[in-house]
């Protein structure tokens, strides 16, 4: 294949977003996009509630500067200042350049783009259109990049960077339709794989295939991941499958209550109440929840999300999403009853750890979205920046990728490579005496991860989940995948991501573990504290001989000092 100028992995926003920017930069580059889903799949489709940019539509009063420091307080501190001056700086004209080409975002009386109150936020800024704000922010996206002549490689799924020393030359992948192994040599390669919170299994909003491909591709070429303990558990998930209910539903005012049919986040966060940011919130409910005051199901246990006295009207026209799902998966209208909810594994504020620009350590290998790490969330990531980020971070590595390409001659991947990439593949189908399934794997995973590193943490708990993290991947080397066509072969795929999922887990319990602290989404019931003397700083993992090695990168301050976070 003819090496390409920009290969971007990833057709969800920040993959699009980086390939619309690199064209419009430059034209004549020859970029491609893969994706392991057709990209109008990617799970940022499935982000309801808005992205958020102070256009003072709603709030006159509001600035990029409360922006800035809501999302720096909502991080614990963690969050980098000069790349959140960045994200809250730029998101006003991207949400218009969005409008410009065609997303269209719900309005107000006065046909000024809407915005919602969201978690965490000084000031209603979050723009949306309905519940629906992912999916149509991709439409208008993945027309662009049609438009722009950007080479789409759908159903292609990413094995590995080719790496020559210190030089990247491109990246290896697999047809999925075929089976086959193909190279891709490019100047420079841009990960956009999105989060790792699928790992949680059947307690996650995320799609199936959010199961940090990226992440692990660039942690086992040597490139480092940060802050990776940092998982968002988001406060409302449905009940039985953990599928989410956005946080636009409390931001049109619906109530969290108890058994008692207390409004008990008063309890927790007198203020802000349900709109409280998401850690503090989904604390609040699993507290209710151990204390024996939420709901028994043989389902599990919840508590309820009451939209009752919102009225039909506004349900049907700002959560028609919310009913349908609360339908079809909990058996209830909401413009009835209360929707029973619990804390559901939502978001993953580390990843590959990046400058300001999209670059990493390694020279042509950048990242955006949720599978990077600039850090522009830090402990916890508030409602609507997450879109934003994608949306800011992406456009700015297509445009640094586009500008960085002629500075790397492109590489030529050795057949051989391909050819041990391939064996690597068909080694998992070589008959064994003794066998793993990857269903039993896989399940035990998601269970360790819940139960050993979830929303409460302590030693002797995440040395379990570490001890078993690692029997996992020794059982691993053992696991085989039984259909042996090559044409679709899902099971293989499955078996691919696990492998992928285990690498990731081993750094995410290794991160709580030695993090002795609480702070944002991680809290520790043996360090109940925030400890900005020895914490206050970047966990940064490395993969070497097999093992992640942890280390640290001071936090960049800016204008704000560390304080108490009170909500
Ligand atoms: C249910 C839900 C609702 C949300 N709502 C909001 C919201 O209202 N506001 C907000 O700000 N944030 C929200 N978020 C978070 C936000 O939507 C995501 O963080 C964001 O969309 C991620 O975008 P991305 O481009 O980084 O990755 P994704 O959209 O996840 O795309 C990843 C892409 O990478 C590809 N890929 C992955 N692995 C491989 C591989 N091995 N080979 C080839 N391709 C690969 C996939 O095919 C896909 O195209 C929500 C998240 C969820 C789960």
């Amino acid at each position: 294949m003819k090496p390409f100028d920009i290969v971007i992995v990833g057709g969800g926003g920040a993959g699009l977003y980086a390939a619309m920017e690199a064209m419009k930069t430059n034209p004549s580059l020859n970029i491609a996009v893969l994706s392991k889903v057709y990209p109008n799949r990617s799970h940022t489709s499935a982000a309801q509630g808005g992205a958020n940019a102070a256009l003072g539509n709603k709030a006159k009063d509001d600035t990029v500067e409360m922006h800035i420091f809501d999302t720096i307080k909502g991080s614990d501190y963690l969050a980098d200042q000069d790349a959140v001056d960045v994200l809250c700086s730029e998101a006003p004209k991207i949400i218009r350049e969005l409008d410009n080409i065609g997303t269209p975002w719900s309005r107000m009386d006065d046909n000024t783009i809407a915005q919602r109150p969201f978690g965490g936020a000084g000031r209603p800024r979050c723009c949306y259109c309905a519940d629906k704000t992912g999916h149509t922010i991709l439409q208008t996206l993945y027309e662009q990049c049609l438009k722009k002549g950007v080479y789409f490689f759908n159903e292609y799924f990413a094995l590995s960077l080719s790496v020559n020393g210190s030089r990247m030359r491109g990246l290896l992948a697999m047809n999925i339709k075929t089976g086959k192994v193909e190279a891709f040599p490019a100047k420079t390669v841009i990960f956009a794989t999105g989060g790792y919170a699928k790992m949680y299994w059947n307690r996650s909003s995320n799609a199936a295939g959010n199961t940090g491909d990226g992440q692990a591709i660039a942690f086992r070429a040597g490139i480092p991941l940060k802050d990776m303990e940092f998982v968002q558990f988001h406060p409302t998930g449905l009940r039985k499958s953990g599928l989410l209910v956005t946080e636009g539903a409390r931001g049109e005012g619906g109530y969290l209550t108890n058994r008692d049919g207390e409004r008990f986040m008063a309890r927790y966060a007198k203020e802000k109440m349900e709109l409280g940011p998401r850690d503090l919130v989904a604390r609040s409910i699993e507290t209710e929840i151990l204390e024996g005051r939420g709901f028994d199901s043989p389902a599990g246990k919840y508590i309820h999300l009451d939209l009752t006295h919102l009225g039909a009207d506004l349900i049907k026209s700002r959560l028609p999403q919310i009913r349908e799902m609360s339908m079809q998966f909990e058996g209830v209208d909401p413009i009835d009853e209360p929707i029973p909810v619990r804390p559901t594994a939502h978001y993953s504020m580390g990843g590959i750890d990046t400058d300001n620009f999209g670059r990493t350590v390694m020279g042509g290998v950048y990242a955006a979205g949720e599978c990077g790490c600039v850090s522009v969330h830090g402990a916890n990531r508030l409602g609507g920046n997450s879109l934003l980020d994608i949306l800011v971070f992406g456009r700015i590595a297509g445009h640094t990728a586009a500008e960085e390409a002629g500075k790397f001659a492109p590489g030529a991947i050795p057949e051989s490579e391909i050819r041990e990439r391939t064996e690597e593949l068909r080694s998992y189908m070589k008959p064994s005496g003794h066998y793993e399934r990857y269903g039993a794997l896989r399940e035990e995973l998601g269970q360790t991860l819940a139960v050993n590193v979830g929303i409460f943490r302590e030693a002797s708990l995440l040395k379990k989940g570490i001890e078993e993290i690692a029997g996992l991947k020794d059982r691993y080397q053992h696991v085989r995948v039984f259909d042996t066509s090559d044409v679709y072969n899902t099971n293989l795929i499955q078996v691919l991501e696990l492998k992928n999922m285990l690498d990731l887990a081993e750094s995410v319990a290794a991160g709580a573990y030695a993090r002795e602290e609480s702070r944002g989404s991680h809290t520790r019931v043996d360090f109940p504290v925030r400890d900005d003397e020895k914490w206050h700083r970047h966990t940064m993992a490395t993969l070497m001989d097999g093992k992640v090695v942890l280390g640290e990168k001071p936090v960049i301050m800016g204008r704000y000092e560390l304080q108490e976070r009170t909500y």
